[in-house]
């Protein structure tokens, strides 16, 4: 991917870039009083959905391109930049002739190929920062095709939005992070800025602080976090916004490590888990091959692979051993299951041949 570095006039290059404001755009005042609120704070990227994708029909959908005259003014009066959601032709050809500095395309949108090739042949020539959130659901290829489709229109300076991924059943989250896809799309694509959105993640405002922390330790670039004035009277996502004056503490209480030092100590302590590892893993391989033995033995004696009562054994065993090993049981639990999962696996591919 070509890619350049995502970089504004006025604005420091620093972790974490900051993009604060709104759901939605509901009214010109709600607007200008938050980007106020925002640039007092040292906000200079200023966000506000002017079309909104709704999950069922009848809630406050946007009130469109009239609202992009308001942007213009946050734009001319504060100096700040402005960012917003696209989903159509339509939407970036108005964005773009609003002078919207970064457009976004939203989870919904990123999950339908067709709506980003779209997007893509009408950025086509056209000179704008671009960021790609997480499709909805949990499919890094999807995300990364997003993006290819949108930098082979011609967009470098593109980035990646993780907003945690929808799930059947209801969680602390919103939309749980799923910290292991923004990662792994790091180390596919490494020159790609990631942002977090702790809001539509968390969906509650008390888990924008903890999550933005968590995004900074795992090196991400920038956040966007939703912002309004009166976040109790927002339009849409109201439990989620936060004033832009707890934005700033929010902000002020982020400890941001930095990314590149590597000491010699760290390198030692890495070379001693490199060890263990090793040692895991032999242990592992050991496992499988008496289970493997095991299941010989069963084949021979004509017994069923599972032994529920056996499984149930191991499994209170260990929970208990782990809490006394100050290991959190519940993960050993999941470790567990999942080797348990493997040599029944094993035994079966034995025992049907
Ligand atoms: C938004 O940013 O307001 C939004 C609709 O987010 P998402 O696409 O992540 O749901
Ligand atoms: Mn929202």
């Amino acid at each position: 991917m070509e890619l350049e570095k995502i970089t504004f006039e006025g604005v420091e290059q620093k972790r974490p870039m900051i993009i604060a404001g709104p759901c939605s755009a509901e009214t010109e005042e709600q607007i200008m009083e938050t980007a106020r609120g925002l640039a007092a704070a040292g906000v200079k990227i200023f966000r506000a959905g002017v079309w909104k994708p709704r999950t069922k029909p009848g809630g406050f959908e946007g009130g469109g391109e009239a609202c992009l005259e308001w942007l213009k003014r946050v734009k001319q009066e504060l100096g700040m930049l402005t960012a917003v959601e696209v989903a159509t032709e339509k939407h970036v050809k108005a964005a773009l002739t609003a002078e919207v500095d970064i457009l976004w395309i939203g989870a919904r949108t990123a999950a339908n190929p067709f709506a980003v090739q779209e997007i893509a042949d009408a950025l086509k020539g056209h000179d704008v920062t671009v960021l790609v959130k997480n499709p909805v659901n949990p499919d890094l290829e999807l995300w990364i095709g997003a993006l290819e489709r949108i930098n082979n229109a011609g967009i470098k300076r593109l980035g990646a939005i993780h907003r945690g991924f929808s799930e059947y059943e209801k969680s602390l989250y919103r939309n749980p992070p799923q910290w292991h896809i923004p990662i792994e799309l790091r180390r596919r694509l490494p020159e790609l800025p990631i942002f977090c959105d702790p809001s539509h993640m968390g969906g509650r405002r008390e888990l924008i602080a903890p999550l933005s922390q968590e995004a900074m330790d795992l090196g991400f670039d920038g956040l966007m976090i939703e912002a309004h004035n009166c976040p109790d009277c927002a339009w849409s996502d109201k439990n989620q916004q936060v004033t832009p004056e707890a934005l700033a503490v929010i902000l002020d209480h982020l400890v941001i490590r930095e990314t590149t030092q590597t000491t010699e100590s760290l390198a030692e302590l890495r070379r001693e888990i490199d060890k263990l590892d090793n040692q895991l893993l032999a242990l592992l391989s050991k496992r499988m091959r008496i289970s493997h033995e095991i299941g010989q033995y069963k084949k021979e004696h004509n017994m069923p692979v599972l032994q529920a009562q056996r499984y149930d054994e191991i499994l209170s065993l260990r929970g208990a051993q782990a809490t006394e090993l100050d290991l959190n049981p519940e993960f050993i639990i999941t470790v567990l299951r999942a080797i348990h999962e493997e040599s029944v696996h094993v035994q079966m591919k034995l025992i049907n041949k």
